[in-house]
């Protein structure tokens, strides 16, 4: 699975034309620890310059698809293709690439400026070569001189920098990222995650960016590869997943769960869970519903309207996460604080577009 010249000569992000062929291949990938398969056939491909970020639950594979790719695990069958050539029999220092673990992994005994140096000193760069490179990196993370200190000393956040700097001075050609964020609170995330993405355009760096929250997968990535127990689920952009999610799985890891059973009923009408619902393309036979809590308002404006009972309001800042239970569904909305809602234990009507609102999944 070569990528077509055309495929792969533009750089996604800046439409730039690059003139060889460039970037990542996977190409059926399995793995297996005993009797426990772990990667199933994954193929995918990251273009030169992209932000590709793994997504899926703990557990499915991620951390290993990493380690085949550095070279340091080998896979049962299948090829990594890097700028078109196997890297079978590769050692994983000719490779190139950097690996970021979640536990960062700086020495605590070394100085920052040592932990930068330590891959240079590793790829034999001279001693001026080390200082530039240390200064331009320290530089491009925006650490100021004073607080280049003893590492043990330094914030989480500052850490996270450093060991970003650490693994990026040797010029990897590929950045893989493994759960970088993993151990930051909500707030220091977003800011470090706009301050990475940031970074990253700036070099124009190919990178695969690991995680299991969905919110940092769409923050930073150009596009989404969605990995469920060794299998991959759906490839896109971030607005193309969310859309459309592929299977009631994606859309449930994607925060989308508002699902619920339906039938066809008469013509043009569906039978669900929340009572008869008009469905102007029908259902061909039962399948999973999905409302989506973007394409619902309060009130009768919209063509359907559904009444039920509102069960808790929780404040979350600019939204209200709401629970609204219609006949035996609970279904959950975020809604802009600024809605006008009844209190907990009152009616309250919700309308929306079926045709936009809702999404079919024929699933077994
Ligand atoms: P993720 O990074 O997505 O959380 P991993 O790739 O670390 O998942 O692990 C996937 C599965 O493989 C898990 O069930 C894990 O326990 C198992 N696993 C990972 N490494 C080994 C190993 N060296 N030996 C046996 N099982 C392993
Ligand atoms: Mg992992």
């Amino acid at each position: 699975m070569i990528l077509p010249p055309d495929a792969s000569t533009q750089n996604i992000r800046t439409g730039m034309e690059r003139v060889i062929l460039q970037g990542l291949d996977l190409n059926n990938i399995h793995k297996s620890f005993g009797e426990k398969k772990v990667l199933a056939g994954v193929s995918f491909e990251v273009r030169h310059g992209e932000i590709l970020a793994l997504l899926g639950p703990s557990g499915c594979g991620k951390s290993t698809l990493l380690s085949i790719i550095a070279g340091l695990l080998e896979a049962d069958s299948g090829q990594v293709i890097w700028n078109s050539s196997s890297l079978e029999n590769v050692p994983p220092y000719q490779r190139r690439f950097g690996l970021m673990f979640q536990d960062l992994a700086l020495f605590p005994h070394l100085s920052v400026e040592k932990n930068i140096a330590f891959g240079l000193e590793m790829d034999g760069w001279g001693e001026t070569g080390i200082e530039n490179r240390v200064q331009e990196m320290l530089e491009l993370i925006n650490l100021p001189a004073e607080k280049i200190r003893d590492v043990s000393t330094l914030s989480g956040g500052e850490k996270q920098r450093i060991a970003l700097a650490r693994t990026l001075a040797p010029m990897p050609e590929l950045l893989m990222l493994d759960e970088p964020l993993g151990a930051t609170d909500r707030t220091l995330r977003e800011a470090l995650l706009l301050d990475l993405r940031l970074i990253l355009e700036k070099l124009d760096q190919t990178v695969i960016y690991v995680t299991h929250d969905q919110e940092e997968a769409f923050a930073i990535a150009d596009r989404v590869v969605i990995l469920e127990a060794g299998n991959i689920r759906q490839i896109g952009t971030p607005r193309e997943v969310y859309q459309h999610p592929s299977s009631t799985f994606v859309a449930r890891f994607l925060g989308l769960h508002n699902l619920f059973k339906a039938e066809p009923s008469a013509q043009h009408i569906i039978h669900t869970d929340l009572g008869e619902i008009p469905f102007p393309s029908g259902l061909k036979k039962p399948a999973v519903v999905l409302l989506r809590p973007d394409s619902v308002q309060t009130g009768t404006t919209g063509p359907v309207t559904l009444e039920g009972e509102l069960t808790a309001c929780s404040f979350r800042g600019s939204i209200c996460r709401t629970t609204i239970r219609i006949n035996k569904q609970t279904l959950l909305f975020d809604f802009p604080i600024s809605t006008d809602l009844p209190d907990p234990g009152n009616r309250i009507q919700i309308s929306f577009n079926p045709s936009t609102a809702l999404q079919v999944f024929y699933e077994d």
